[in-house]
């Protein structure tokens, strides 16, 4: 019985080479050399020639000669890397000019690999099988990097579906959530069930939107309504929404705010940074603590600044705790709805207002997450960015 490994053949074996010498002798001489080798072989005896044969013949390797009349080789493997399917097609140049400047112009016009006239015979084989794996090797991997692509881009969209969809449901509940917990005959166990459901069926909304906004911005920017706000009229209303959140934590909130302070803000935009911020300051700090809301006047601009006395955020993490997805881990973290989400959310809207968001520690514990607005003098309407 025959037990020997079945034959397979070399992945590159019956491959298409060109070759490109203006030196007939050589190309028959090369030609003798690569049939040997089992490819199949086309010549041409300029660069211009190798780029009339090149859409018709399909070579899978071009050997080519750098000193020809007219088109150089130099000049032929730019043509050739700038014709479609070119880019990734194995070019070995060939000389007898062993200066090294000739070697820096054959890299720089894009060839693979080098090989020294007279060519020898094994040496041609070994080159040409190696750069053909290599080459292999680099269309395989870039195959799978735009299938990833691809499947990443198919699954953000199912993503922005879902969650698009969850919209309305979760408007439907925060409406009568809102009805029900209005009413004035409540028994005080059925209130206080209703508020908290009201306040996760908010703070579910505000994650959806920010999943949208971040989504929309990436895309196409973000809108920004502006209009004048007086911000110690409007702060109480924004504080308002996390009144309950707090008090059920057992938590105090402040605020500070000069008597006419004005800005030119997108109110819904900036009203979410906000309580994306004061909501943070409630999820990551004790029972017992304090959060304050600050704004002031900024160089040019407006500043608030919101400092709890919670867990803090550590040096290293300060920058990067505004990318998408990034999440402190810590023993509480599986109790809590996180995204990682809110943050990225905050950067983007500060940053189409034209300003910026930073993080500081907090003396003596703590986080203060300041947020820094141009202050506009007239109203307007404008699209980031
Ligand atoms: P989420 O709170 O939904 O996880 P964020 O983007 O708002 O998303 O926050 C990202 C991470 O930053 C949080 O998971 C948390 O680890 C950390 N973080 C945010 N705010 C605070 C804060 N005030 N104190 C401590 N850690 C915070």
């Amino acid at each position: 019985m025959d037990t020997s490994p079945p034959y397979t053949r070399r992945a590159d074996f019956g491959a298409r080479v060109l070759v490109v010498d203006d030196d007939a002798i050589a190309r028959r001489s090369l030609r003798a050399m690569l049939e040997r080798g089992h490819y199949l072989v086309e010549t041409a005896g300029s660069g211009a020639e190798a780029l009339v044969i090149l859409p018709t013949y399909r070579p899978e390797l071009v050997l080519l000669d750098i000193l020809m009349p007219g088109m150089d080789g130099l000049e032929a493997c730019r043509q050739i890397r700038a014709t479609p399917g070119g880019e990734l097609l194995p070019i070995i140049f060939l000389t007898a000019d062993e200066r090294a400047e000739t070697h820096a112009d054959a890299f720089r016009a894009k060839g693979d690999d080098f090989l020294r006239k007279p060519v020898f015979p094994t040496e041609l084989i070994v080159r040409i099988r190696s750069l053909m794996r290599l080459k292999r090797l680099q269309a395989e991997i870039q195959a799978e990097r735009d299938a990833l692509i691809d499947s990443q881009k198919q699954r953000e969209q199912l993503f922005e579906f879902i969650v698009h969809d969850l919209k309305n449901p979760l408007a439907t509940i925060q409406l009568g959530m809102d009805l029900l917990s209005d009413r004035s005959d409540n028994a005080p166990s059925l209130q206080h069930q209703l508020l908290r459901i009201r306040e996760t069926a908010q703070s579910m909304g505000r994650m959806v939107q920010n999943i949208l906004d971040i989504g929309r911005a990436e895309q196409m920017g973000l809108e920004v309504r502006r209009t004048r706000l007086l911000l110690r009229d409007w702060i109480p209303s924004l504080l308002h929404e996390v009144e309950y959140r707090a008090q059920r934590m057992n938590q105090k909130m402040a605020w500070e705010c000069p008597p006419e302070l004005e800005i030119d803000a997108d109110q819904d935009l900036l009203r979410r940074v906000l309580l994306n911020l004061l909501d943070n300051a409630l999820k990551y700090s004790p029972s017992g603590s304090q959060t304050l809301l600050e704004a002031g006047s900024a160089d040019g601009g407006v500043f608030f600044r919101v400092s709890d006395q919670g867990q803090g955020i550590p040096e290293h993490m300060r920058e990067v705790i505004f990318d998408k997805f990034i999440r402190l881990e810590d023993e509480g973290a599986k109790t809590r709805s996180s995204s990682g989400l809110g943050l990225t959310f905050c950067q983007v809207v500060t940053e189409a207002h034209g300003g910026r968001i930073w993080v500081e520690e907090n003396q003596p514990k703590g986080s203060v997450f300041i947020v820094e607005i141009p202050r506009f003098n007239q109203p307007a309407t404008g699209v980031f960015p």
